[in-house]
This record gives structure tokens, C-alpha cells and sequence, in this order.
């Protein structure tokens, strides 16, 4: 195909969706980790780096890590939060706030933990966030700079409760269940969106996998925003497969 054409399909692609978007009463925003990238968060699938570079988050970052060697676990978690702490929204995550303060979209949906999302009126954030860490014992809950100050003063870098316990992240871990109250939420707003728009993620993980499914299984529509390819690509009414930035500045230009 020559680069005109591809310029051609491009726009029509972004004309398509803006019409989409007026068209529907509910939009529901899906993000993944795509639209992170620009903040300089690698997805978790990029090759890593460093001194974790040949670990396994699956076995450090699971929850009986957690329970068995929290030490082990917190010199890994806390690298993770020492690399997300710092970043920023990026014009993607401004777009989206921009949508909906038009009165485009009705609420957003993240696998994303990095907290860079808003603000949004209605915000899900199925695999919780770095903004807290929490004790299982007692249920006190302490934000991300109180729990980096315990790390750093802890002999053995575990952040710990008053009462003493090693805290936890609010993010879920390998071997958790995901926060039934978000996922059931999800899942309703999946059913009622006319149209739910898919941002920077490859749809493969569960739950986020299933919801374009329910969207499109009680008559709504399905539209991709993502590098690469996704198992919904068929059945979108639109893919934009360019970068997360430009597509959406398009799509805003285009409203
Ligand atoms: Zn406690």
C-alpha cells in the first residue's frame, strides 16, 4: 500500500470513531499499559534491565512473597515504586481527562497501577494503585511518600504498620483476587457503554480481555486504540494502530 493510501485509511480510521463517539450515549474508556509508554513506563512485557533483570516478577512480586519474605518482596517492590514515583501524566492520559470534560466519555477503566489516570469523574482501577500501601492486620492505610519514608527507615527496608506488620501494596499481586467490588463495576459499565474504547492494551489479560466481549455481547461497540494487534481487531467498528499521543490528538481535533 502506498504511504498516501495508508494516510488516507489513517484519517478515515480517526473520522470513523469521532462519529462513533458523538453517536454513543455511553463511552467507556479501557486503558492498558500503552498509554503509559509516553510517561516513560515500559510494558511489562519490554525486556528489563538492571539488578532485577533476570528475576521472575511472577515469583518476587506474588503475594506469598509478600507473606514468606517481605524483605525480599519490599527491595523489589520498592525498586518498582522508586521507578514509577517520579513519572507523569502524558498528553494521552490529558486527552482523556479533556474527553471527558466535553461530556464524551462516562468513566475509565485501568489494568494500570502507576496512578497517572485523571481526574475522572468515575475512575476503575482493577489492579489498585501504588498510591497506598495497607496493613492486612489492622487496615490502616498509608500513602506512597509515608510508605517510602518507612522503607527507607526500616533496617530491613520492609515498610511496617504502626502496629508492626510489613504493609502491603494496594496493587494487586500475583496470586490475588482482583477487588471484587471494581470488577463487578467493570463489567456493569462494559455491559451498558454503547461504545467501549480500547487504549494501549492488547486485551489479552483477564479481566480486561473479557470486557470488550460483554460490550459487544449486549449490542454495544468496540473500538481499538493500540499498537499491535488485539483478538477484537474483526470486530471494531475502528483500530487505530499509530502512536497513542497522535491518534487520540486526532480524534479530539476530529470531535
Ligand atoms: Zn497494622
Amino acid at each position: 500500500m502506498s504511504d498516501a493510501r495508508l494516510a488516507d485509511d489513517a484519517a478515515a480510521g480517526v473520522a470513523l470513531l469521532a462519529a462513533r463517539v458523538r453517536a454513543a450515549r455511553s463511552v467507556v474508556v479501557l486503558t492498558g499499559a500503552g498509554i503509559s509508554v509516553p510517561s516513560g513506563i515500559p510494558d511489562f512485557r519490554t525486556p528489563r534491565t538492571g539488578l532485577w533483570a533476570n528475576v521472575d516478577p511472577m515469583e518476587v512480586a506474588h503475594v506469598d512473597a509478600w507473606r514468606s519474605d517481605p524483605a525480599r518482596f519490599w527491595a523489589f517492590y520498592g525498586h518498582r515504586f522508586q521507578s514509577l514515583r517520579d513519572k507523569r501524566p502524558n498528553r494521552a492520559h490529558e486527552l482523556l481527562v479533556e474527553l471527558e470534560r466535553r461530556g464524551l466519555v462516562d468513566a475509565v477503566v485501568t489494568q494500570n497501577i502507576d496512578r497517572l489516570h485523571g481526574p475522572h469523574g468515575e475512575l476503575i482501577e482493577l489492579h489498585g494503585s501504588i498510591a497506598s500501601s495497607s496493613c492486612q492486620e489492622c487496615g490502616a492505610a498509608y500513602p506512597l511518600e509515608e510508605v517510602q519514608a518507612r522503607l527507607d527507615q526500616d533496617p530491613q527496608g520492609v515498610p511496617r504498620c504502626d502496629c508492626g506488620r510489613p504493609l502491603k501494596p494496594d496493587v494487586v499481586l500475583f496470586g490475588e483476587f482482583l477487588p471484587q467490588a471494581a470488577l463487578e463495576r467493570a463489567q456493569a459499565l462494559a455491559v451498558r457503554a454503547d461504545l467501549l474504547l480500547c487504549v494501549g492494551s492488547s486485551l489479552e489479560v483477564w479481566p480486561v480481555g473479557e470486557l470488550p466481549a460483554l460490550t459487544l455481547r449486549a449490542g454495544g461497540e468496540v473500538a481499538i486504540v493500540t499498537q499491535g494487534p488485539t483478538r477484537y481487531d474483526d470486530e471494531a467498528v475502528a483500530k487505530l494502530d499509530g502512536d497513542v499521543v497522535e491518534e487520540l490528538e486526532a480524534l479530539l481535533r476530529a470531535l
